[in-house]
């Protein structure tokens, strides 16, 4: 292990010598805290997203059908997603990291607070907040943990598991926190705890910022990035100023599943564009042209992937508050169980000891380790079964809660099995000019399984259940198998990259 010290790193003013967090740069310290809060925030407030708006008037919420409730979970999950192509792009050429997080912390907190107040302009605006805070945020604080260690730090991969683990700290306990206030107390309570948490985080980003070293506080941009910037922000303010003039909630809010198709057909254009793009464009060899195809195969099961896993906080979240038996689980500590509790259940079998497994599981397979297609396969297997074992019980309205909780335990394996060697097969893949373009590829197949989650999740009345589960299984089965049949392919086309 190569010797760390100030003289060997290109930003000596990153790390404090005298202490460490768990024998990493403190820095870490400050963007596991921040990211905590921030998934603290996001999860907490999507728990209650969906029961909110389909809770009738008189128990306080909007009183939506589900296929409206469902295009809006869908449009917004999608769009805070997508908002990291920008949202890394102006990072790095107008903002830098550094103060890029604080401004996406600030509009994710002031998003939750308009939520506080009863009403639909302000759930609508509060929404279209989160959707920019998160996206200026998400993939900026994950870059300034990369920034935290040269090249050849062999840390960095340790550095980026315990982030991850913050990721899941924060998600594991909101939606216990959101959801018990939410649910019981008042929906609005809710989205304060989470609007408190975010502001909790920048508190301690702020402070903590000491430890960040200088990394993240310039931009590479040129004049002309900067021109563009203020264009499409003078462009951005024109158009919300005749949103207000038009009462931008009155027209999502009658057209929702009218929006929600435009929306859907543009972000399968922007897909189809991208990568016409990326794999004809000459700027790039024919090698890492090949590896395009690569991502691209990993893409198209990925989205598949979240699209299937994303349904957690939509049609599983039904699931739970209509289907499931939640009484069963009633205790003197909590009182009531609540649908949104089962929220936390995927992190909890992150953080109590999946992750822990497959780490170990990859490095003890040494040499018979899975390619990351073949990894794939099984994540897709695996959230396909999730889906496949509530096709018998999808009809009953009393299941025991054992049900959905074996499904959270196979979508956390699957999980693991996909996210993060996808995040590390594309950072393999990609030539190192286009890092960041490629992982904004990666957020996009995020972003495509939260838009289609949402839309399958609208179906909810209108389709019969097991049918609906039985097809979102029955297509990651076949895509899953499809994968099979391309790990040689594959491992030709990627030319040496596992
Ligand atoms: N659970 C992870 C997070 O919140 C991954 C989510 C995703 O990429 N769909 O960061």
């Amino acid at each position: 292990m190569p010797e760390i010290s100030p003289a060997n790193h290109p930003d000596p003013s990153i790390l404090r010598w005298d202490k460490t967090f768990f024998g990493h740069p403190l820095g870490l310290s400050t963007c596991f805290f921040t990211e905590m809060w921030e998934r603290f925030s996001y999860y907490g407030m999507r728990a209650l997203l969906i029961l909110f708006m389909t809770a009738s008037v008189s128990k306080g919420g909007l009183g939506f059908p589900t296929s409206k409730a469902g295009a809006i979970y869908g449009m917004f999950t999608a769009v805070a997603y997508l908002m990291s192509l920008p949202g890394g792009w102006i990072a790095d050429r107008i903002l830098g990291q550094r103060r890029t997080v604080l401004y996406g912390g600030l509009l994710i907190a002031a998003g939750n607070f308009l939520m506080v107040a009863p009403r639909l302009s302000t759930f609508y605006t509060g929404l279209v907040l989160i959707t920019f805070g998160t996206g200026l945020l998400k993939p900026n604080i994950s870059t300034m943990v990369g920034n935290l260690y040269s090249a050849d730090d062999v840390r960095r991969d340790g550095g980026f598991s315990i982030f991850y683990m913050g990721i899941n700290v924060g998600a594991f306990a909101s939606p216990l926190i959101c959801g018990y206030l939410g649910e019981n107390i008042n929906w609005h309570y809710g989205f304060l705890a989470a609007a408190l948490g975010m502001l909790l985080g920048l508190t301690q980003y702020v402070l903590g910022g000491k430890y960040l070293g200088k990394a993240g506080l310039t931009s590479c941009g040129t004049e002309a990035d900067r021109a563009l910037f203020f264009k499409v922000m003078a462009g951005s303010v024109a158009l919300v100023a005749v949103g207000a003039g038009l009462s931008l909630a009155g027209v999502i809010d009658v057209t929702a599943e009218g929006l929600s198709n435009v929306f859907g057909t543009g972000l399968l254009v922007v897909v189809v564009v991208f990568f016409g793009w990326l794999l004809t464009s000459k700027e790039y060899t024919s090698i890492e042209r090949r590896r395009f195809w690569v991502i691209l195969v990993l893409f198209i099961a990925a989205a598949l992937f979240w699209s299937a896993f994303e349904q957690a906080g939509s049609t599983l979240n039904l699931f739970a508050e209509r289907n499931t038996n939640l009484h069963a689980w009633d205790f003197p500590l909590w009182g009531q169980f609540r649908a949104s509790y089962y929220q936390s259940f995927n992190s909890l079998f992150m953080i109590g000891g999946m992750a822990v497994f497959f780490s170990w599981l990859w490095i003890r397979l040494g040499k018979h380790e899975p390619s990351s297609t073949a990894k794939f396969s099984v994540g897709l297997l695996f959230v396909g079964l999730g889906f496949a074992i509530l096709i018998p019980v999808a009809n009953s309205t009393n299941v025991s809660p054992l049900w959905l909780t074996l499904t959270y335990l196979l979508h956390t394996i699957g999980e693991l099995c996909l996210s993060p060697v996808g995040l590390s097969a594309m950072t393999k893949l990609a030539p190192a000019r286009a890092v960041g373009l490629i992982m904004g590829v990666w957020f996009l197949a995020t972003s495509v399984g939260n838009f289609i989650g949402g839309r399958l999740a609208s179906m909810y009345e209108s389709f019969p259940l097991p049918m609906l589960f039985g097809l979102v299984a029955g297509f990651c089965f076949l895509l899953a198998l499809v994968l099979v049949l391309m790990i040689r392919p594959m491992r030709g086309l990627s030319e040496g990259v596992n």
